[in-house]
């Protein structure tokens, strides 16, 4: 979960990190007001939207007076930037700025392992930086246990080539950054620029975080996931633990395993090309293995009350959880659900238990349940009944 600047830079100011103050606007005259309460004579605007090149795209614009103030946050309302259209902006008291690095810390996949990356070159132009002058990039790989200790900070500060006098600020600024990461469970934190300001201070001016959303258990995201733009599907499917992207067509999907549920996606989609208003995947919904028939009624309730709906999908491989299991699941669940299941059910089993898990399902002889032998062919009658034919 990517969240937006200011509230990156909250998680920042509560890890003593220095950070200017900054207020959220939302029309021209909130930020006339914050300019007013923030007492400062040069404000910066920053659209608040979760994607980088923010200044490149004209979403980060310094202002003097009432008026250019109004001028700029009204440009920049409703601005879109990248596919994201800004809700938001940030008003800051402007930085004077001396020098602009780069500061991150990321969960490094492929490596398997944390990484700080470091440069003295910050700014907008770090992507072309880390293409061109890979060495000018610090990259050092931290141990998950340690992160970043003062002489971690140090080392960090020396390899990227800072004069001597600032390491230990340096160093500072490096492990309240580590406990922003590893506090709040982040997989990246980063400061694009980290300033040194004309007094010779250091200013963490823009910020990037990303959550592990497997941490969510443990924290109090509901702020976040609040301004996060998901849909209220969204929600209740995530209070109920399920695994479930809102999609703009007409076939609810239900698979077990993420990977199924994809390729579920893929097929969906072809086997509506051809028809009368191409139908298209409602959802992503992974039930997982060992899916109690509670979690399929979950489901089916979550994706028949989306009124774009018109039919829904199975897809399911017995693997652990049998195709028996399944089966009875889905019986038990449309039991559930009583009248709230309205829509055609087309079922596609396979592996472990199959013919089992096929002979619960006609025996139940459910008005809403089809079964099809294969993927292709219940992608192709769920599409069909979609569209109406
Ligand atoms: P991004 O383009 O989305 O990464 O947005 P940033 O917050 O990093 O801002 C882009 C650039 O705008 C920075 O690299 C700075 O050069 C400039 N900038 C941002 N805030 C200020 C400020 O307070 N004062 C000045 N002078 N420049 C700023
Ligand atoms: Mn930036």
């Amino acid at each position: 979960m990517d969240l937006l600047e200011y509230q990156a830079r909250a998680l920042f100011g509560e890890a003593g990190l220095p950070v200017l103050p900054g207020i959220v606007a939302r029309t021209p005259d909130e930020a006339v007001a914050a300019r007013a309460h923030l007492g400062a004579e040069v404000v910066v605007v920053k659209a608040q939207v979760r994607t980088g090149g923010r200044g490149k795209a004209g979403g980060v614009k310094l202002a003097r007076g009432y008026d250019e103030l109004a001028e700029i946050a009204r440009g920049i309302l409703g601005m879109d930037i990248k596919g994201h259209t800004v809700e938001e902006v940030m008003v800051c008291p402007a930085a004077e700025i001396a020098e602009e690095y780069y500061f991150s810390i990321l969960l490094d996949r492929a490596a398997g392992c944390y990484l700080a990356m470091c440069s003295k070159e910050g700014g907008m132009d770090i992507e072309t930086l880390a293409v061109e002058r890979p060495e000018a990039l610090v990259r050092l790989p931290l141990d998950a246990h340690t992160g970043i200790d003062e002489n971690v900070g140090r080392e960090i500060a020396a390899r990227a080539g800072f004069p001597e006098e600032d390491h230990a600020a340096l160093a500072e600024v490096c492990q309240a950054l580590w406990r922003v990461f590893r506090d709040n469970d982040a997989t990246l934190v980063e400061v694009n620029p980290l300033v040194k300001l004309a007094d010779g201070s250091l200013s963490a001016l823009d910020g990037k975080v990303t959550l592990d959303g497997n941490a969510d258990f443990r924290h109090d995201w509901s702020a976040y996931h609040a301004s996060s733009g998901e849909t209220e599907l969204e929600k209740q499917a995530r209070a109920l633990d399920l695994n479930y992207v809102h999609l703009s067509g007409s076939v609810g999907i239900i698979g077990n395993g993420a990977g199924l549920v994809m390729s579920t996606l893929d097929v969906v989609e072809r086997a509506g090309r051809d028809l009368p208003g191409s139908p298209k995947p409602a959802n992503f919904l992974d039930i997982g293995g060992g899916a109690s028939s509670q979690v399929m009624a979950n489901g089916l309730r979550i994706i028949m009350s989306d009124p774009q709906v018109r039919s829904v999908f199975v897809n399911v491989f017995g693997g652990i959880t049998a195709c028996n299991d399944v089966a009875t699941g889905i019986v038990h669940a449309l039991e559930l659900l009583g009248d709230e299941a309205r829509l055609p059910i087309v079922v596609r089993l396979d592996g472990n238990s199959v013919e089992v898990g096929k002979a619960i399902l006609e025996e139940a002889d459910h008005p809403l349940i089809r079964i099809e032998d294969t993927m292709d062919q219940a992608a192709a009658t769920a599409a069909r009944l979609a569209s109406g034919l």
